[in-house]
């Protein structure tokens, strides 16, 4: 494709806006269509780039997709940086996983011995290496793991500086929302339009169609019924008070009765508390006792947070696959999928990205990815997977 060639990205979080910005920078004349739907999960998250502290035994491949993802970020960051004259907001001080009683302690233990059988670059703590480290963390802390490589990004600081890079590429923004994608391109409902170019709603053709609209794809690309599903987590954001202890420098995660719960520090002093994971269909209230229990399980890892200025409550959808793995590549002629990152979104944005790239320059879709081992095949390329899955 070359410049000439016009791309419809649809949905504007930070899949679609790492897309369109890749895509831009090509020379592809770009459009993004967002509708701007409530429990869109980009503006919410929490933020952390952190493959190591979500593997688990028997999730290999997301931890080897995560990784790379993960090396991906210091120079998407860089660039962006330069690109849109805005910091994204990555943090490197690392992570650390906390223990706050015996079953936790077992839990980190098998964590420990599985990335140290993959040789990952961890350290364990004692319940005093970790206070000294982190002294606002409380004396239920029983130990730690030290993880200095997964880091963080404030989520809204990427999201205005994707917007910019987005804008000063030359990437054409529509409000809207689309109800039928095409291989020719996508139609726009008439009823959710705004002012701007296509308010009327009607066609938009394109030459290309990128699918990114997170927990929402299946309502526009109905093959993804039955494998994609919103899972909805709650989250909280703090502000340290006059007289409350500094909020922690690394990210903490720790398991508290079995939740997990997560810290997540933002540069103006800001504090990420998450999050909870349910599957709700598309509710996005958020609930009294999620609140309470974020609130609980966060005190007894942090016990100074309580005096903390609780200044918003807010809940995303994820979009979640079978295996917690995206679903990238092309699914027709003319509509590539982008979606479907789960957890990670944050994480694998920029190497989605590159792997959208790819496929637009014909470059083989890799497996692990592939929306082909859904069965979402393209009819030119049925007879090739058709071959492979009876190898
Ligand atoms: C509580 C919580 C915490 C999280 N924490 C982390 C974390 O720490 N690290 C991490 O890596 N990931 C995290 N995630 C996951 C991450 O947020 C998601 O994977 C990621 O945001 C998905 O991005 P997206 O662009 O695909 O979807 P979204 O951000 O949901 O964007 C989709 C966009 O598409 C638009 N749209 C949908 N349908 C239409 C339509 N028909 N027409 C036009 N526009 C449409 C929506 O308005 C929306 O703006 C978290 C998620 C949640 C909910």
């Amino acid at each position: 494709m070359s410049g000439k060639h016009h791309v419809v990205v649809l949905g504007g979080g930070v899949i679609g806006l790492s897309v369109a910005w890749l895509l831009a920078r090509e020379d592809l004349a770009v459009t993004v269509v967002d509708a701007a739907l409530p429990g869109s999960s980009s503006w919410v998250a929490g933020g952390m780039l952190a493959p190591v502290t979500e593997a688990w035994p028997g999730e290999d491949e997301a931890l080897a997709l995560g990784t790379r993802a993960l090396d991906r970020w210091p120079c998407f960051a860089a660039e962006l940086g330069a690109a849109s004259g805005r910091d994204p907001g990555l943090r490197t001080e690392g992570t650390l996983v906390v223990a706050a009683d015996a079953a936790d302690r077992a839990d980190l233990d098998r964590l420990a011995a599985y990335l140290a059988e993959l040789g990952r670059e961890v350290q364990r703590l004692t319940a005093r290496q970790v206070r000294e480290r982190e002294p606002a963390l409380g004396p239920a802390v029983r130990g730690g793991l030290s993880v200095p490589g997964d880091l963080s990004v404030d989520n809204r600081a990427l999201l205005v500086a994707l917007r910019q890079a987005c804008r000063l590429a030359g990437v054409r923004s529509m409000t809207g929302r689309v109800g039928v994608v095409r291989s020719d391109g996508v139609d726009l409902l008439p009823d959710l339009h705004t002012d701007g170019p296509g308010s009327s709603g009607g066609p938009i053709d394109a030459d290309l169609t990128v699918v990114a609209a997170g927990a929402f794809s299946a309502t526009v690309w109905p093959a993804l019924r039955g494998i994609l599903r919103p899972v909805k987590g709650e989250v909280l954001r703090l502000l340290p008070g006059e007289l409350s202890v500094p909020p922690p420098r690394h990210t903490v995660r720790a398991s508290v009765g079995g939740r997990p719960v997560y810290l997540v520090p933002r540069g103006d002093g800001e504090l990420v508390l998450g999050a909870t994971q349910a599957e709700r269909g598309f509710d996005t209230a958020v609930r009294a006792g999620a609140v309470r229990e974020l609130l609980a399980d966060a005190e007894v890892v942090m016990p100074g947070i309580s005096e903390y200025h609780l200044v918003e409550c807010s809940s995303g959808l994820r979009p979640g696959t079978e295996d917690n793995l995206p679903l990238i590549g092309e699914v027709a002629p003319g509509v590539v999928l982008a979606t479907g990152h789960h957890r990670n979104g944050m994480l694998l944005a920029p190497i989605t990205a590159d792997l959208v790239l790819g496929v637009i320059d014909g470059r083989p879709v890799d497996p692990v990815v592939d929306p082909a081992r859904f069965g979402l095949v393209p009819e030119h390329r049925s007879s090739t997977v058709d071959r492979e899955a009876g190898r």
